[in-house]
């Protein structure tokens, strides 16, 4: 075996090389080993006989460029996630049915130079796409409930209020907060407190049509994004909400526990802005905590009749 088929065999990544009618003339180990296909069984065949999935136009189209002009054409992971359907190695890969795959495909020319092979190099990405997802759900999710966190709430509410301004629909937004919290902490401690923190926002959730819009603002502070929704139905969900929070016995070891929210309801207006928006919620939601908590109050200015609703609207 000669020096370069040795290192052929033992890299760590997958090597085929293929004729111009796309039969494959090498296959190396590493491809044995994530396919069970060994070498003897796919050189002389069309990659498409043990890999139909392969035969698109989009995979054609590249090959034929390859063929044509030398090109060369990458497979990223986060445009195509994978080209051989492979299963994934090792614990990291646990979030993926299969293993996802950088592959680069180009020309290889003979002595005079025509290009009478294509070569493809896939590589094993599947644990720095398992990072990247981790960091991504980090930076976006509240580390305690799961659910958004403030700076992606910021970010969506920009996006939404823009939006829905430039269509002319409309958006509300709920301000929530828990009502003498500290008085859990201080009775039962923070271990506790978190917990009703956790099933708060579990209760919240699951309130709401799509828990897309709901996010951990502060210490015991929720804010919700209703799309589509005017002042009136965004009322009666704040209503719902809270009725679902007052209705729940939250246990904790031996304890039972009972808490309420207060709820401030604001609406997007032609000429807002994100800022103003939740601004008026604040201010909502100070009043329902002056008027004595366990209430929904909307934006002033607007009759405060809060409607009943039999279902979420959001
Ligand atoms: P109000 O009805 O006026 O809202 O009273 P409150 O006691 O709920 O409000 P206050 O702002 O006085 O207290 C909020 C408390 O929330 C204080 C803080 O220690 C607690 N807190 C903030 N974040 C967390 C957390 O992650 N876990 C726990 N256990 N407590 C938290
Ligand atoms: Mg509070
Ligand atoms: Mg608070």
């Amino acid at each position: 075996m000669s020096e370069l088929q040795q290192i052929f065999d033992t890299v760590n990544i997958g090597l085929v090389v293929m004729d111009r009618q796309l039969r494959v003339t090498q296959w190396n180990r590493w491809m044995y080993q994530h396919s069970g296909i060994a070498a003897e069984a796919i050189v002389g065949s069309s990659i498409f006989d043990h890999f139909p999935q392969l035969n698109t136009p989009g995979f054609q189209k590249n090959c034929k460029a390859v063929l044509a002009f030398g090109n060369f054409s990458f497979f990223s992971q986060k445009l195509h996630r994978y080209l051989f359907p492979f299963k994934p190695v090792g614990s990291f890969g646990a979030k993926f049915e299969q293993m996802q795959q950088s592959c680069t495909m180009g020309p290889l020319r003979g002595d005079d130079n025509a290009i009478n092979a294509i070569f493809i190099v896939v590589q094993d990405v599947t644990e720095l796409a398992t990072y990247e997802q981790k960091m991504t759900e980090m930076s976006i999710k509240d580390g305690l409930t799961g659910i958004f966190n403030r700076r992606h709430f910021e970010s969506r509410l920009a996006a939404e209020c823009e939006r829905h301004q430039r269509y002319g629909r409309e958006l509300s937004l709920l301000m929530i907060d828990i009502d003498f919290f500290k008085a859990i902490n201080d009775g039962y401690g923070h271990q506790c407190g978190d917990h009703v923190l956790k099933s708060v926002s579990a209760a919240l959730a699951s309130g709401i049509r799509t828990s897309d819009n709901l996010a951990r603002y502060g210490g015991e502070e929720f804010c919700c994004l209703l799309p589509e929704t005017g002042l009136t139905s965004a009322a009666a969900l704040a209503e719902l909400l809270r009725k679902r929070v007052e209705g729940a016995t939250l246990s904790h070891e031996s304890d039972e526990i009972k808490v309420t929210i207060s709820l401030g309801v604001s609406e997007l207006a032609a000429d807002d802005t994100p800022h103003r928006l939740l601004k008026r919620a604040d201010e909502a939601l100070y009043r329902a905590k002056k008027a004595g908590r366990n209430r929904v109050e909307l934006q002033e200015g607007v009759n405060p009749q809060v409607p009943e609703f039999e279902s979420a609207p959001a």
